[in-house]
């Protein structure tokens, strides 16, 4: 069992240290260095490595200090990751010592990619608690094939997103399917969560299968939805709905 510990970053960015046991501390996407440094030296605890899964500042910004400092190898999607040690490809890897699958997830990025291990995905800006990331590199039929093999993981999977966007997620969601009482009690729990100021963050695959409109582009009131935000939008092919769906959050 994989114990992940949420480092708070930036306004909403969550840094992860995962370990397992038996390898060490993973660092996940350390956008910023000095809090991954102070949750270390407070546990005075050595990390074993750096996973980023692409290449944006807010994911990698802390990787040339982290590594410099702890002398640990970078891992990483391709040389546009800072200070990398080894670019990974799709596949099962074994990462200082520790087996993980690596998925390959075009569409925020060109080479974004996933880590699953010990029944937990960290998913950079792929897949977001009851959302998605936004497409600044890759097409929309490039995301939806992304988003199915994510969907594709065992459904008690736990899903590690580095976003706390969350509850904006589920207004837009709610506004997708007002009828979807899920979603509904997502909300309320999530609102509540955040009013303690507690993370939303791990989501769980199956939640995220009930609630996040961007894995329900195969439900008829999802399509309809979609179909009435863009009528040229054929609701029957799941690509034109998803490429529907993201346009309207890049403008809810
Ligand atoms: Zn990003």
């Amino acid at each position: 069992m994989l114990s992940v510990h949420l480092v708070p970053a930036f306004q909403d960015n969550y840094i992860f240290c995962a370990s397992d046991g038996a390898h060490g501390i993973f660092i996940v996407d350390p956008g910023d260095p000095a809090p991954v440094i102070a949750f270390l030296e407070e546990r005075q605890v050595r990390p074993t490595a750096i996973l980023c899964t692409h290449h944006h500042g807010d994911h990698v910004g802390g990787n040339e200090t982290l590594a410099s400092r702890y002398q640990i190898p970078v891992y990483g999607p391709s040389q546009r990751i800072p200070a990398l040690t080894r670019a990974l490809q799709a596949g099962t890897h074994e990462v200082e010592g520790a087996a993980m699958q690596v998925i390959a997830v075009p569409g925020h990025t060109r080479d974004h990619i996933a880590y699953f291990f010990e029944n937990s995905l960290f998913c950079g800006d792929t897949l977001f608690a009851a959302g998605c990331g936004r497409l600044f590199e890759g097409t929309p039929a490039q995301m939806y094939h992304s988003l199915q093999r994510l969907a594709a993981l065992p459904t008690h999977t736990q899903v590690f997103c580095a976003h706390e966007y969350t509850l904006g997620n589920l207004a837009f969601a709610a506004a997708v399917e007002p009828d979807n009482a899920a979603i509904q009690a997502r909300r309320q729990e999530t609102s509540a969560r955040r009013a303690r100021h507690l993370p939303s963050i791990p989501s769980r695959l199956d939640l995220e299968l009930a609630t996040n409109p961007f894995l329900r582009t195969r439900i008829p009131a999802v399509q309809n939805a979609a179909h009435r935000f863009d009528p040229n939008c054929d609701p029957n092919d799941p690509i034109a709905v998803f490429a529907a769906l993201r346009r309207w959050k890049d403008e809810f």
